[in-house]
């Protein structure tokens, strides 16, 4: 089977190195897109490619009908709002991620910027610390999971809300389960938010809620920009000059939050899966993951069931 590792930002040298490898140790057959240019390259690429290895290169319907042969496109990270899952299944392709191989990478980020956020952007003034502060955790997956885990460690007051993990599986993990997300923004002094992009979510990050942080409340974000409804958060935070907001996924009004100096920090690309680490395990586990669907059909980590 030929398997097409797609990619605009292309993998480590290692992480392509680790994917080859496994390929090929399943009698696979890899080729190489690199650094394309033109979304016609891509469809070139992918006429006679059976298994596709991307990172946040899209797939649409155009990619999809051009790649005859496709049965499986793998997305090697965990959003995998690139993928086109409809035209996917119209198409009888599984589309897939990797879900968890980024995740410590990204948890170990959200402390980057929550330190940063509480001593005052390191500009000298006396801040804050972690220790015995709330931390509430929108989402309890992947990386939710790495956030409570390393948020014991320094000290804070886990708390979380997940639409589809059940509060026992969230209590097991010494963490406290709250009804709805309401009531984590009214319980936290900093909110992290791990929930997917999804029609249900974008958007949802919007000033009622946000607006409910008691007084000096921090919303960290390493999910995707546009579960954030932007103009309102702007509002709030123009209305509440004791909120601060930190990101790794610049908003689309970068301009008008970079006003609010002292309150407001995002890194200029997104950082949170930018490891050595997470590049290379999510590429290999994509390999494996497309190696265990030819062998046995294996389509655990299918997403477009
Ligand atoms: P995951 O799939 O392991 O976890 C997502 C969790 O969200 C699940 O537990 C699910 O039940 C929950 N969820 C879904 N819809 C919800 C809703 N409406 N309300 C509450 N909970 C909901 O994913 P993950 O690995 O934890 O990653 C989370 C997100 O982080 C990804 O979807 C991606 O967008 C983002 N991410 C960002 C970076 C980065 O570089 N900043 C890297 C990796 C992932």
């Amino acid at each position: 089977m030929k398997v097409l590792v797609a990619t605009e930002k292309p993998f480590a040298a290692a992480a392509v190195n680790g994917i080859k490898a496994e390929i090929e140790a399943a009698g696979n057959e890899l080729a190489l897109l690199e650094k394309y240019t033109e979304k016609a390259q891509l469809l070139d690429a992918v006429k006679d490619a059976d298994a596709l290895i991307i990172r946040s290169d899209k797939v649409d319907a155009e990619v999809l009908d051009a790649a005859k042969q496709l049965k499986i496109v793998v997305r090697a990270g965990a959003g995998y709002d690139n993928i086109d899952l409809a035209a996917a299944t119209a198409h009888n392709v599984v589309a897939e991620n990797t879900p968890g191989q980024n995740a410590n990478a990204v948890a170990e980020l959200v402390f980057g910027l929550l330190v940063f956020a509480v001593r005052n952007f390191y500009n000298g003034k006396a801040g804050t610390e972690l220790m015995g502060k709330k931390l509430g955790i929108l989402a309890f997956g992947n990386v939710g999971r790495n956030v409570a885990r390393i948020a014991k460690g320094f000290g804070m007051d886990v708390y979380a809300y997940d639409a589809f993990c059940p509060a026992e599986v969230i209590e097991k993990a010494g963490v406290h389960a709250v009804a709805n997300q309401e009531a984590l923004f009214e319980t936290c002094d900093v909110v992290s938010l791990h929930i997917p992009a999804t029609p249900e979510t974008k958007q949802s990050i919007n000033y009622a809620l946000v607006g409910k942080m008691k007084k000096g409340g921090i919303l960290v974000n390493t999910a995707r920009k546009e579960v954030i409804n932007e103009p309102e958060l702007l509002k709030l935070m123009a209305e509440r000059e004791d909120l601060k907001f930190v990101t790794d996924i610049m908003p689309d009004a970068n301009a008008d939050f970079q006003k609010f100096e002292g309150r407001y920090f995002s890194t200029p690309k997104k950082m949170g899966a930018q490891t050595a680490e997470a590049n290379t395990n999510a590429g290999i586990a994509a390999a494996k993951q497309i190696n265990a669907f030819f062998k046995d059909g294996d389509t655990k980590f299918q997403v477009n069931k």
